[in-house]
């Protein structure tokens, strides 16, 4: 980014480059070298949560016009080793990636638009994490979606 261009004011160019300062600062305290289209996923996935990868592809590319979506898969798969992004799965839709990890949250997922919301567990600390019988597992995660109407959809009576 030219530190030149008279387009940008000076807050908004500070601003920018903290921000790289951070995001560069998580890739390496994940034990992941920095590199420029790991800087422009993690921005984008910081951007829009619950993206997949061809949303995340499509924020990137002309940002780094030589990156490939194989690239962009190539960085997530890295990212969700290193415990950097988690990746939810619902059914029917493609593999989503988000930032929040670690915490056991759960997602509501509209069955209309798909619109995808993080929720909280439902009642105490991770009581999902505790199955009434975990048949001798060590239980790492327990992942809940819930289904259904988004506000939105349900306010909407136009359409099927
Ligand atoms: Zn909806
Ligand atoms: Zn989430």
């Amino acid at each position: 980014m030219p530190l030149t261009d008279a387009c940008h004011d000076d807050g908004g160019l500070r601003l920018a480059a903290a921000d790289a300062g951070l995001l560069a600062d998580s890739i390496r305290s994940a034990g992941l070298k920095v590199t420029a289209p790991r800087l422009a996923v993690l921005r984008a996935l910081t951007d829009r949560p619950h993206s997949n990868a061809d949303a995340l592809f499509g924020a990137v590319h002309s940002d780094l016009p030589g990156t490939s979506l194989q690239a962009v898969y190539g960085v997530l798969a890295s990212f969700g080793t290193a415990g950097l992004v988690r990746k939810i799965e619902p059914a029917g839709s493609p593999a989503l990636f988000e930032r929040r990890v670690g915490d056991n949250h759960h997602h509501i997922v509209c069955t209309r638009c798909s619109v995808v919301h993080d929720v909280d567990c439902a009642v105490g600390h991770a009581p999902c994490l505790t199955p009434a019988d975990a048949l001798g597992f060590d239980v790492r995660a327990a992942e809940v979606i819930y289904w259904g109407l988004c506000a939105q959809c349900q306010a909407d009576t136009s359409a099927p």
